[in-house]
C-alpha cells in the first residue's frame, strides 16, 4: 500500500495517546528511570520519555517475553492433562516510540520465528501489535543503522511512523499499514491532511561504516580466522548482548514442575553462555569463548543471510552499549573488513 503522509500538531500527540487508552489498548512506551528508558505499560502521556536515543532494552519483549508459559499440565497415573497456552491473553497492544532500527528487527524476527516451523503464540503477538514508531533525530558512536541496510527515518515494519520536524515542531505521520489507517480512522481529526513534507533534514546523521555485503562475502572464509581469539578476548560471555538485541531469538525450554503439576516455559538464552551448546554426553562443540562470538557474529552476518535472506542486526548498537567489557560490534564488523584475506 502506498504511505500515506498527515501532519499531527505537537499537541495532538497526548490526545492520540487518550484515544488509545479509550479504545481499551495496552499502551507499552518508554520510561526513563534513573537515566536509562525502557518500554513499560503507561497509563499516562506525561510519564513517556522523549529526550533518548536508544532504549537500554529492545521493544521485543512485547512480543516475544523474556519468560513465556505455553501450557500446564498435571499427571494422573498413566494419563496427563494439558490445558495449552490461552491466545485470549494476548490483548491488543501498541508499542509507542519504537525506534526504525526496532521496527525492523521484527521483520527479521518473524523470518525466524516463521522459517521451519510457524510460532503461533509469537504470531498471535505480532497480530496484535500496533507499531507507532519515531523517527530519530540524534544518534551516539554505537549506531550504525545505515550500515545494515536501514536508516534513521525507516519507515521499514512501522505501522506509522512519526518524524518530529524541528526541536518544538509538528509531526509528519507517514501510515504505512493498514493497522496505521485503523489507527487514523480512530483519531482522523488528529492527522491532518499535509503538503510534501522534506522528512530528511530533521534526521540524524548516521555515517555508513562498512559494507555488510562484503562482510558478509568475507565470512564465507573466515571461519578459522586468529581473529575471533583476537576480538574475543574481553568477552566474558554474560549474554547481556543477546538479551538486549532486538533480533537475537535463542531460547530454552524449562518445566517449572511441582509433584504431579507443572507449567512449561520458554526463557530467552544466549549463544555466548558456556553452556548453550553442551551436549547430554558432556561434549560441548563450542568450548571456548571465540567459538562463541564467532557463532553470533557468523549468526548474524552469514548463516542468517543465506536461510532467511534477511541480516541479523539492525546497527541499533545496544550490544556494544550494554557490554560490561567495552566489546564493540562496529569496531568489529570494521576489522573483519579490513583484513585481506
Ligand atoms: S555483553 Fe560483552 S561480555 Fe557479555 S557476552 Fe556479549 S560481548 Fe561478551
Ligand atoms: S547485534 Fe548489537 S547492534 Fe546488532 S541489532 Fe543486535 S544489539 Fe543491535
Amino acid at each position: 500500500m502506498n504511505i500515506e503522509r498527515r501532519l499531527v500538531r505537537k499537541d495532538s500527540l497526548e490526545k492520540l495517546f487518550d484515544i488509545l487508552r479509550q479504545n481499551k489498548k495496552t499502551v507499552f512506551a518508554p520510561v526513563m528511570k534513573n537515566g536509562k528508558a525502557s518500554f513499560k505499560p503507561v497509563g499516562s502521556f506525561s510519564s513517556i520519555a522523549e529526550d533518548y536515543i536508544q532504549t537500554t532494552q529492545s521493544s521485543k519483549e512485547v512480543i516475544f517475553p523474556r519468560v513465556e508459559k505455553f501450557l500446564d499440565y498435571e499427571k494422573n497415573g498413566k494419563e496427563v492433562s494439558i490445558k495449552g497456552f490461552d491466545y485470549q491473553s494476548v490483548t491488543e497492544t501498541v508499542l509507542w516510540g519504537v525506534r526504525p532500527c526496532d521496527t525492523i528487527g521484527f521483520g527479521t524476527l518473524n523470518s525466524i520465528f516463521n522459517w521451519d516451523f510457524k510460532d503461533e503464540i509469537f504470531n498471535a503477538r505480532l497480530s496484535k501489535t500496533i507499531i507507532l514508531s519515531f523517527s530519530c533525530n540524534k544518534s551516539d558512536d554505537y549506531c550504525f543503522c545505515t550500515s545494515v541496510g536501514g536508516n534513521p527515518g525507516s519507515t521499514a515494519g512501522s505501522d506509522i511512523l512519526f518524524t518530529k520536524l524541528g526541536a518544538d515542531g509538528d509531526y509528519l505521520a507517514e501510515v504505512v499499514t493498514e493497522k496505521g489507517q485503523a489507527i487514523v480512522a480512530l483519531a482522523s481529526e488528529l492527522f491532518e491532511k499535509t503538503e510534501s513534507v522534506e522528512k530528511e533534514k530533521f534526521l540524524a546523521n548516521v555515517p555508513v561504516k562498512f559494507n555488510q555485503e562484503e562482510i558478509r562475502k568475507k565470512l564465507e572464509k573466515f571461519f578459522k580466522s586468529s581473529q575471533w581469539v583476537e576480538q574475543s578476548l574481553k568477552c566474558l560471555g554474560c549474554g547481556a548482548c543477546a538479551f538486549v538485541c532486538p533480533t537475537c531469538a535463542c531460547f530454552d525450554i524449562q518445566d517449572d514442575a511441582h509433584g504431579k503439576i507443572g507449567s512449561r516455559m520458554r526463557c530467552w538464552d544466549s549463544c555466548g553462555y558456556s553452556q548453550f551448546t553442551v551436549h547430554t554426553s558432556g561434549h560441548n562443540p563450542r568450548s571456548v569463548q571465540s567459538q562463541r562470538w564467532r557463532q553470533r557474529i557468523m549468526h548474524k552476518f552469514s548463516y542468517m543471510p543465506e536461510r532467511l535472506s534477511v541480516y541479523g542486526c539492525t546497527g541499533c548498537g545496544r550490544c556494544s552499549r550494554a557490554c560490561p567489557a567495552d566489546m564493540n560490534i562496529l569496531e568489529h564488523l570494521i576489522s573483519i573488513q579490513e583484513v585481506k584475506i
